[in-house]
């Protein structure tokens, strides 16, 4: 048990910490500079009075598997996994999840003396967000999923095992769409991206939007963890949720981006009242995507409620504990839905 049990909750005496006892987590990507998850494990570790530690590590694709047993030889305690590395976590890891086993992509990994365990949060995560924040019932709902990488199967995965009516998949490349239906050959199928106009969800699972995306952004040397982005203070991110959001600056660095609001063959335009709009990216926290079935009526969230969800549960799996769900929100400038 951590000495800083004693102290009030959020106060760290920095001077003497961190120490040779305090534990150490981490996210590793390729890219990970944009990762907002360092700043919040590390909110939620402070108000729960625990000597952890979590930073971000880039690790290039060639070197997963020596990240990881680097990890495990230095007595890490666990790892979140985020692009590209899903799949190789899954792959690597000496035991598995049943839904690890399923969706062959990790989003945890466990390091237990019998070996590293991988988990993967993503999929209840999303389940939380929409239950929590859109006050959405997935069960004998009509949903779809655009993309089919290690977020859009944990997608199919989630919303199936959640009691959804239909599943439609869209990608670009339809092997994977294949692929990732069969997780659920009951109510999900490959369909046209037209389909998904009369559906009650529609999640967006693909990188495309993303901050960065394309662009070769920079995560070199220096600005390595989320921390180099600030304290989430300023512009709030917010959750995007709700027809009603006003314009903000939110909307400003969207359009910024420039970039054209179609998808994998998707038309935001096509959406429109009654239908929730999920985009997984959280920055920009509005996509153009998101904007334009906005636009048309439909009522849109962005993934920074997933975000915080599925780190909540890691924190659960690596320590035993519940943390708090409003510091890690304020962490990340949103709200508690
Ligand atoms: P991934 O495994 O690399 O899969 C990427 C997906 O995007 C694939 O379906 C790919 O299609 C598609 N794609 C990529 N570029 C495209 C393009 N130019 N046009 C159309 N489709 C394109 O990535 P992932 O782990 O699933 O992550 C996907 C997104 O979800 C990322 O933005 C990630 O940050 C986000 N995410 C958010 C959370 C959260 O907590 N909010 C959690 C997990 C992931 P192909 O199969 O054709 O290549």
């Amino acid at each position: 048990m951590s000495h800083f049990a004693e102290l009030p909750a959020g106060i760290r005496p920095m001077s003497a910490w961190p120490t040779a006892a305090t534990a150490v987590a981490g996210v590793i990507g390729c890219p990970v500079g944009h990762s907002l998850s360092p700043l919040l494990h590390n909110a939620a570790f402070s108000a729960m009075g625990l000597d952890w530690s979590y930073l971000a590590f880039e690790v290039q694709p060639a070197s997963l598997e020596r990240a990881i047993a680097g990890a495990a030889a230095l007595g890490l305690r666990g790892l979140s996994v985020t692009m590209p590395h899903k799949d190789g976590a899954a792959r690597l890891a000496a035991r598995r999840s049943a839904t690890v086993r399923r969706l062959g992509a990790a989003n945890t990994l466990i390091f237990e003396k019998r070996g590293v365990f991988a988990e993967s949060s993503d999929g209840d995560g999303l389940l939380d967000d929409l239950r929590e924040g859109a006050h959405f019932d997935v069960a004998g709902r009509r949903c779809g999923v655009i993309g089919a990488g290690g977020a859009g199967r944990a997608a199919v995965l989630a919303l199936a095992d959640a009691g959804a009516e239909e599943i439609l998949i869209v990608n670009r490349t339809p092997s994977a769409a294949w692929r990732s239906a069969a997780l659920a050959p009951n109510v999900a199928r490959v369909g046209r991206p037209e389909e998904l106009s009369g559906l009650d969800l529609v999640v967006q699972a693909t990188a495309v939007a993303m901050a960065g995306a394309g662009r070769g952004r920079g995560t070199g040397s220096g600005t390595g963890s989320g921390a180099s982005r600030g304290t989430g203070s300023g512009a709030s991110r917010g959750t995007g949720s709700g027809a009603a959001s006003s314009l903000g600056a939110e909307d400003r660095s969207a359009g910024a981006e420039d970039r054209s609001a179609v998808v994998a063959g998707v038309d935001p335009a096509w959406f429109g009242s009654g239908q929730l709009v999920v985009d997984l990216v959280y920055d920009p926290p509005l996509t153009p995507f998101l904007l334009e079935a906005r636009r048309h009526g439909a009522s849109v969230r962005n993934g920074l409620g997933m975000l915080v969800y599925q780190a909540a549960r890691q924190i659960h799996l690596w320590t035993g504990d519940e943390p708090p769900l409003s510091v890690m929100w304020a962490a990340v400038g949103g709200e508690v839905p």
